[in-house]
C-alpha cells in the first residue's frame, strides 16, 4: 500500500463534502474516483494533494502521516482541469518549471524536458508558445510537466474533460499506456463512467462524500453492491417487481405485475421478500426463443442500430426496458416476448431500501459499445 486515506472527513458549513472516507492505493495502481457532480471527488483529491485540510482523519503516504504537509512537500504530480499551463511561458519552460523548483542541474534540465515531451509525443515543440497549441496538445504538455519530476503519485482531476470526444478517447488510451509504462501510481477523478472503465485498475464509486463500492470495473458491473452503483456503472434497466422466495434455487425470484417470474440467483446483498426492483442490463435480455420459463410481453416502441447489435425500447405492463440484441430483430410496433439470456445477471434490491435517487439523465458519457443513452438518437 502506498497511499492511505483513513476515515477522512471534510466539511464546508452544512455540507459534508467528504464523509469518513477510507481508501488505499497499491503501488503502480491506477485508481479512479467516479461519481456524480458534487459527490466529493475533487475535494478528496485536493486532500491528497495537500490543497485541502481535513476536519477528521489521516492521510498516509508510504507509511508516513502526511496530513499536515504542504503540497510542495508532498511532491505529487498534478494534472487538474483548472491547473492551467503558464501562458507566458513556452512549452519548454512550462515542463521545466517543476524541475527548476527542485533545483535540477541545468545540464540535466534539457534532457529531462526532452524526455518528458517525447513521452507525450511532443518532441520538438519546446519553443512553441502554449497558447498556439491545441487543447489536446496543451493537456499533453500539462501531463509532461507533471511527469518530468517523476512524481511518486500522479493526481488527475478530469484532465480530459475540455477535449472533444475523439481526442478524449485517444488521449486517455495514451494516458493509460504512459502511466503503466512508467509504473506510476495514479489517482484519477471523473464523472465519466466510460473514462473510468478505460483507464482504471480499480474504481471507487462515490456518492454524497462516501464510497459506495470499490472494485475492478468488471466487479462493479457484474456485482454492484447497491442500486446506486448498478445504475451509475453501465446502463441498467430498473423494473419494479415483487421479490419472492424461489423454491427451485432456494434463493429469490422476481415476480412481474403481469405474472411472469424470473429466478434471480445472483440477487443483491440485502435482498428480502416484498416490493423490490430488478436491475438487468440491456445486453442480458433476449427476445423469446421459445425456451423454458415465463417471458415478459411488451411492444417495441423504438429501435436504434448500434453496429454489433440493436437496442430496442420495449414497453409492457408496469415496465419499460431496453434490450440490446444482435442480429435481425423485431420492428417498431411488434409485440414481443423477452427473457433473460442464459447466464444473465439479475440483481434485486429493496424498493425503498435505496435512499438514492437514480440518475434520470445519465452523466456525460461517451458511447461505449452497449450505450443506449437516448441523446444519441439519430
Ligand atoms: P464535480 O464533479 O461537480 O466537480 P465533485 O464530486 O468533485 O463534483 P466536490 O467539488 O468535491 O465534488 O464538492 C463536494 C461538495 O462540497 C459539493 O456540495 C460542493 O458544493 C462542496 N464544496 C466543495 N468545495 C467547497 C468550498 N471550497 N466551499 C464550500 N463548499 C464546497
Amino acid at each position: 500500500m502506498i497511499l492511505e486515506l483513513d476515515e477522512v472527513t471534510r466539511r464546508f458549513g452544512d455540507v459534508t463534502a467528504v464523509d469518513q472516507l477510507s481508501l488505499t492505493l497499491e503501488s503502480g495502481e491506477f485508481l479512479t474516483l467516479l461519481g456524480p457532480s458534487g459527490c466529493g471527488k475533487t475535494t478528496a483529491l485536493r486532500i491528497v494533494a495537500g490543497f485541502e485540510p481535513v476536519d477528521e482523519g489521516r492521510v498516509r503516504f508510504e507509511g508516513l502521516d502526511i496530513t499536515g504537509r504542504t503540497p510542495q512537500r508532498r511532491g505529487f504530480g498534478m494534472v487538474f482541469q483548472n491547473y492551467a499551463l503558464f501562458p507566458h511561458l513556452n512549452v519548454f519552460e512550462n515542463v521545466a518549471f517543476g524541475l527548476k523548483t527542485r533545483r535540477e542541474p541545468k545540464a540535466d534540465l534539457a534532457a529531462k524536458v526532452g524526455a518528458a515531451l517525447e513521452r507525450v509525443a511532443l518532441a520538438g515543440y519546446e519553443k512553441r508558445a502554449v497558447q498556439a497549441l491545441s487543447g489536446g496538445q496543451q493537456q499533453r504538455v500539462a501531463l509532461a510537466r507533471a511527469l518530468a519530476v517523476e512524481p511518486p503519485l500522479l493526481l488527475l482531476d478530469e484532465p480530459l474533460s475540455n477535449l472533444d470526444q475523439a481526442l478524449r478517447v485517444r488521449t486517455r488510451g495514451e494516458l493509460r499506456k504512459l502511466v503503466k509504462e512508467l509504473g506510476i501510481t495514479a489517482l484519477f477523478v471523473t464523472h465519466d463512467q466510460e473514462e473510468a472503465f478505460d483507464l482504471s485498475d480499480r474504481i471507487a464509486v462515490m456518492n454524497a462524500g462516501r464510497i459506495r463500492q470499490i472494485g475492478t470495473p468488471r466487479a462493479l458491473y457484474e456485482e454492484p453492491a447497491d442500486r446506486f452503483v448498478a445504475s451509475f456503472v453501465g446502463t441498467a434497466n430498473v423494473i419494479p417487481v415483487e421479490v419472492e422466495g424461489d423454491p427451485g434455487s432456494g434463493g429469490f425470484a422476481a415476480r412481474f405485475p403481469e405474472g411472469a417470474v424470473w429466478p434471480a440467483p445472483s440477487a443483491g446483498r440485502d435482498v428480502r421478500e416484498g416490493p423490490g426492483v430488478l436491475l438487468v442490463r440491456p445486453e442480458d435480455l433476449r427476445f423469446d426463443d421459445g425456451a423454458e420459463g415465463t417471458p415478459l410481453s411488451g411492444v417495441v416502441r423504438d429501435r436504434r442500430f448500434r453496429g454489433a447489435f440493436t437496442v430496442y425500447r420495449v414497453e409492457g405492463t408496469g415496465f419499460e426496458v431496453q434490450v440490446a440484441s444482435p442480429g435481425p430483430g423485431p420492428a417498431t410496433g411488434d409485440r414481443v416476448r423477452i427473457r433473460p439470456r442464459g447466464g444473465a445477471l439479475l440483481h434485486l434490491f429493496p424498493r425503498e431500501g435505496s435512499q438514492v435517487a437514480l440518475p434520470t439523465a445519465r452523466p456525460r458519457v461517451e458511447t461505449p459499445s452497449w450505450e443506449v443513452a437516448p441523446r444519441d438518437a439519430s
